[in-house]
């Protein structure tokens, strides 16, 4: 099917991209297009305009910041992220993350600004972010503001971003521990996903503080709280065991949809067994580091 019929413009400006796309969001911003022209060639989606933010210089940057923050531009391809020096030396987690992303031609284009923007559930980055204390960066017509990766995606396909706000950048803080992502696919996209990330003085032997996120399974990522308490001031190397001893009640507490991915009861397994190699694998790398 095609579309029905729209504009096209080319923004080569912020200011433009933004006033173009319209308060009443009559217009939509187009990047890769690898969600946006499928789903408009289906007729789900409607839009007057298409404003191109491709020609927008500076949105493609990834940085180390001055303040031992990784920046990453929202235009950067998945492929970008996945070759990219900066992200392969302090996160290569998401670098793998990326680079297993879809397929090539997906990879290729799409950005991830555009996967956070759409908000669909059964998608990689959103998961690894919650777990890296990600903040995404949104400009509108009345200025800029930033919105924790937990907060940013509403419900499933919705987030919290208004029409005419475009996405700039996505920082998070440079991780001083093990950063691990593992999911599980039956398709192209995850049906149960889990990034940690844990936070640790240099040379010690105990976790300072974790972050765990669960995705895919439910409209949105969500923490695993229990999960997070227990390895809290943990030597590393009893992270493995005192997972294992809250898992079941952590596992209870995920909010789980039932959908062509699986029933609650085989995605929250899923969830446990994901949880427990990232533990595996993180416990390696602080070995590793020593
Ligand atoms: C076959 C296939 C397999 C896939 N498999 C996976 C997978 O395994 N894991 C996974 O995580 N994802 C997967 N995806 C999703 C893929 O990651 C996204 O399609 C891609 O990242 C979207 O980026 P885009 O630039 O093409 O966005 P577009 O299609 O251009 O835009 C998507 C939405 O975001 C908005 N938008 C885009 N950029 C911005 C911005 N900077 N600011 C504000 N709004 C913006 C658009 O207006 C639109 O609403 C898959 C997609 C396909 C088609």
């Amino acid at each position: 099917m095609l579309p029905t019929p729209f504009e096209f413009e080319r923004a080569s400006t912020i200011a433009d991209a933004v006033s173009a796309v319209g308060q009443e969001g009559d217009g939509m911003f187009y990047s890769g297009g690898t969600e946006l022209l499928l789903a408009m060639k289906m007729r789900v989606i409607h839009t007057e305009r298409l404003v191109d933010i491709k020609g927008i210089p500076g949105l493609d940057r990834i940085v180390l910041n001055d303040a031992n923050e990784l920046e990453i531009g929202s235009r950067c391809t998945h492929k970008k992220i996945a070759g990219d020096s900066v992200i392969r030396e302090h996160v290569p987690a998401l670098a793998s993350l990326c680079a297993n992303v879809a397929n090539v031609r997906v990879r290729s284009v799409g950005t991830i600004g555009g996967n956070l923007c759409f908000g669909e559930p059964h998608a990689d980055p959103p998961t690894m972010l919650g777990a890296l204390d990600a903040r995404l960066v949104l400009q509108g017509p009345n200025g800029t503001r930033s919105v924790h990766a937990d907060d940013f995606i509403r419900s499933e396909l919705e987030t919290v971003r208004e029409p005419d706000e475009l996405m700039m950048v996505i920082v998070f803080p440079r991780p001083t521990g093990p950063v691990t992502y593992r999911r599980f696919k039956h398709g192209e996209r995850p049906s149960v996903n889990v990034g940690m990330a844990w936070s640790m003085e240099a040379g010690a032997h105990s976790i300072k503080s974790a972050r765990v996120r669960v995705g895919a399974l439910g409209s949105r990522p969500q923490p695993l709280k229990a999960v997070e308490g227990v390895l809290k001031g943990l030597p590393v190397h009893d992270a493995h065991r005192a997972i294992q001893s809250v898992l079941a009640e952590a596992l209870d507490e995920l909010d789980v949809n039932e959908d062509r991915h699986g029933s609650a009861d085989y995605k929250r397994h899923l969830a446990g067994v994901l949880l427990l190699r990232n533990a595996e694998e993180a416990v390696a790398m602080r070995g590793r580091a020593k």
